[in-house]
C-alpha cells in the first residue's frame, strides 16, 4: 500500500507489482471537480488498485467516499451529496484492443508508454457520479416551503378582501345616501 498518489504511473508495472494506492486527497486538488461544487471543503477517501488480466489489459479498480455540496437546481441552495461509489477501468495497449472490449465495459486507452494519472482517473469518476440535475427533496428544498407559504397568503388575502367587501359596499351606499339627503 502506497500512502502517496503518483502524478502518473505505467499501469502494467503497477499491476504486475498489484500496486494498491489509497489515503484521503483534499477536495481542492480536483479543479474540474471543484467548478460543479458549492464548496470545495472537505475531502475524498480513494483507493485504487491495478490487476494484470490478460497480456494486453489491465483493469484499475477504486472506490471513492466523500461528501460532496453540490448546487440544488430548484433553490440553488447548497445540497448535501453522500457519495460512495466504486469503479473498475479496462487499461487497453490500443485503440484496437479497447474495440474487442464490449461496450458496457469502461476502457481507458494507454499508448505504449504512456502513465495514466491517477488523480486524473479518480477525477473523472468523481464527475461522473454526479447528477445532471439535482435537486433537494421537496421537505428539504428552501423553494418547497417558500411556495407553499406564498400560497397561504394568497387564500388570506382572499378571505380578507371576501370579508372587507360587504362593509366597503355598505360604506359606498352610506356615503351614497349622505349625498342625496
Ligand atoms: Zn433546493
Amino acid at each position: 500500500m502506497s500512502p502517496r498518489l503518483p502524478e502518473s504511473v505505467d499501469p502494467w508495472r503497477s499491476a504486475d507489482l498489484q500496486k494498491r494506492f489509497s489515503g484521503q486527497l483534499a477536495l481542492s486538488m480536483f479543479p474540474r471537480l471543484a467548478s460543479s461544487l458549492t464548496s470545495a471543503k472537505g475531502t475524498v477517501d480513494y483507493s485504487l488498485e491495478f490487476k494484470r488480466i490478460t497480456r494486453r489489459r489491465v483493469a484499475i479498480s477504486g472506490t471513492l467516499h466523500s461528501q460532496l455540496s453540490i448546487e440544488c437546481q430548484r433553490c440553488m441552495g447548497p445540497m448535501p451529496y453522500p457519495l460512495d461509489v466504486s469503479f473498475e477501468l479496462i487499461v487497453t495497449a490500443g485503440p484496437e484492443e479497447a474495440k474487442l472490449l464490449s461496450e458496457a465495459a469502461d476502457s481507458l486507452v494507454v499508448v505504449e508508454d504512456e502513465g495514466v494519472s491517477p488523480l486524473e482517473i479518480l477525477e473523472d469518476e468523481l464527475i461522473l457520479v454526479l447528477p445532471l440535475v439535482a435537486m433537494h427533496s421537496e421537505d428539504e428544498c428552501e423553494v418547497g416551503p417558500e411556495e407553499m407559504a406564498v400560497g397561504d397568503e394568497i387564500v388570506v388575502e382572499q378571505e380578507a378582501s371576501e370579508d372587507e367587501s360587504p362593509f366597503a359596499v355598505l360604506a359606498q351606499l352610506k356615503s351614497d345616501l349622505k349625498q342625496t339627503n
